[in-house]
C-alpha cells in the first residue's frame, strides 16, 4: 500500500511543484510515543511527503499546545496534522483535538470527522480502524453478513471501526457487535465472530477457547510486558494468545507487525486526501 502511495504522492509532486506535508505534534517523551511518531516521519518521508515533528516538553500548557495547532492550522503548505495521543495527564485530549482544523485532521479524530463517519460520509476515517478494513480486504476475508466482534469502545479504535464494517461498501455491510468493560460472558459473543477484533489493550486477554474456529481475528493490542531476558526490559504483545489463537484461527494479525504498519499507511492515504482536497480547483 505504501508503494502505490508513494506513486500517487510523486504524482501530486510533479503537478503541484510541492509535495503533501504531514505535521506530528509530540508533547513529552513517553517512550511509546516516541517511537510512534519516528515510525510515521520515517514512513512519510519514505513515501515522498514533508514530514515535521513539532516537540513540545511536557509540562507544555494546554495553551501551548493549541497554539502550536493553531500555527499549523493556518500554514497552507502544511496539509496534514496529527497530535499524537496520549497527552500528558494534564491536557484534555479532547479540547486538543479539537483545536485542529478538521479539513486537516488526518486521524480523523475531530468530532466533525467522526460524525461524518457515523453519517456514512467518511471525509478521514481513523487511520487504525481503515487499516483493519484494508486489511479484510487485500486479504478478501467477505465482511458482508459476517458478524464482526469488536473488544473495545474507544474513539480511536472500536468505535469507528463499527461505524466503518455497518457502512454498505466493500469490506462492510457486517453485522457488528461491540464488547467493553460492561459485557457479560465475554466469550459466549466472541465465539459467535467470524471476524473477532481485539482492542481491549489487555494482554492475552482472548484466549484460543474463545475464537470459533475458522474464525478471522485482528489483534490492535499493543502491550508492552517485561522481559528482563531482552535488551530494552521489555517486550510487545497483543491482546490475543497469539500461540493457542493461530491453531484455531483461520488468519490472525501478529503483534508487531500486524495492525501498526497498516495504520501508519492509512495516515499516509489521508494526508494526501488533504492534500488533494487543499488543491482542487487551483
Ligand atoms: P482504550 O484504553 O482507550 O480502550 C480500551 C477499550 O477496551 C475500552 O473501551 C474498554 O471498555 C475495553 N476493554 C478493556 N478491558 C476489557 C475487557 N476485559 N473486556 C472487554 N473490553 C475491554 O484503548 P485504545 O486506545 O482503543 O487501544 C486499545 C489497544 O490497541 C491498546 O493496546 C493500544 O496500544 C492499541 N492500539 C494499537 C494501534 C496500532 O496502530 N496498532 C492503534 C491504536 C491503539
Amino acid at each position: 500500500m505504501r508503494a502505490r502511495l508513494a506513486g500517487e504522492i510523486e504524482a501530486f509532486t510533479k503537478r503541484f511543484g510541492i509535495a503533501p506535508s504531514l505535521s506530528v505534534v509530540l508533547v513529552g517523551e513517553d517512550p511509546a510515543s516516541v517511537t510512534y511518531v519516528g515510525a510515521k516521519e520515517k514512513a512519510s518521508r519514505e513515501a515522498g511527503m514533508i514530514s515535521e515533528a513539532v516537540r513540545l516538553p511536557a509540562t507544555s500548557s494546554k495553551d501551548r499546545v493549541i497554539t502550536a495547532v493553531e500555527s499549523l492550522n493556518r500554514d497552507p503548505a502544511r496539509q496534514g496534522i496529527l497530535v499524537q495521543l496520549p497527552l500528558p495527564r494534564h491536557i484534555d485530549p479532547d479540547v486538543v483535538v479539537q483545536a485542529i482544523d478538521p479539513t486537516k485532521d488526518v486521524d480523523g479524530l475531530h468530532p466533525y470527522n467522526l460524525g461524518l463517519l457515523l453519517a456514512g460520509r467518511p471525509r478521514f476515517a481513523p487511520a487504525t480502524p481503515s487499516g483493519i478494513q484494508q486489511l479484510l480486504i487485500e486479504e478478501n476475508v467477505e465482511t458482508s453478513g459476517a458478524h464482526v466482534v469488536i473488544c473495545g469502545r474507544s474513539n480511536i479504535v472500536g468505535r469507528p471501526l463499527a461505524a466503518i464494517l455497518l457502512g454498505r461498501g466493500k469490506g462492510a455491510n457486517s453485522t457488528v457487535t461491540v464488547c467493553h468493560t460492561g459485557t457479560r460472558d465475554l466469550k459466549v459473543i466472541t465465539r459467535s465472530a467470524d471476524i473477532l477484533v481485539a482492542a481491549a489493550g489487555q494482554p492475552d486477554l482472548i484466549r484460543g477457547d474463545m475464537i470459533r474456529p475458522g474464525a478471522v481475528v485482528i489483534d490492535v493490542g499493543v502491550n508492552r510486558i517485561n522481559d528482563p531476558g531482552r535488551k530494552s526490559g521489555f517486550r510487545l504483545v497483543g491482546d490475543v494468545k497469539f500461540d493457542e489463537a493461530v491453531d484455531v484461527a483461520s488468519l490472525i494479525t501478529p503483534v508487531p507487525g500486524g495492525v501498526g504498519p497498516m495504520t501508519i499507511a492509512m495516515l499516509l492515504r489521508n494526508t494526501l486526501v488533504a492534500a488533494l482536497a487543499s488543491r482542487a480547483g487551483k
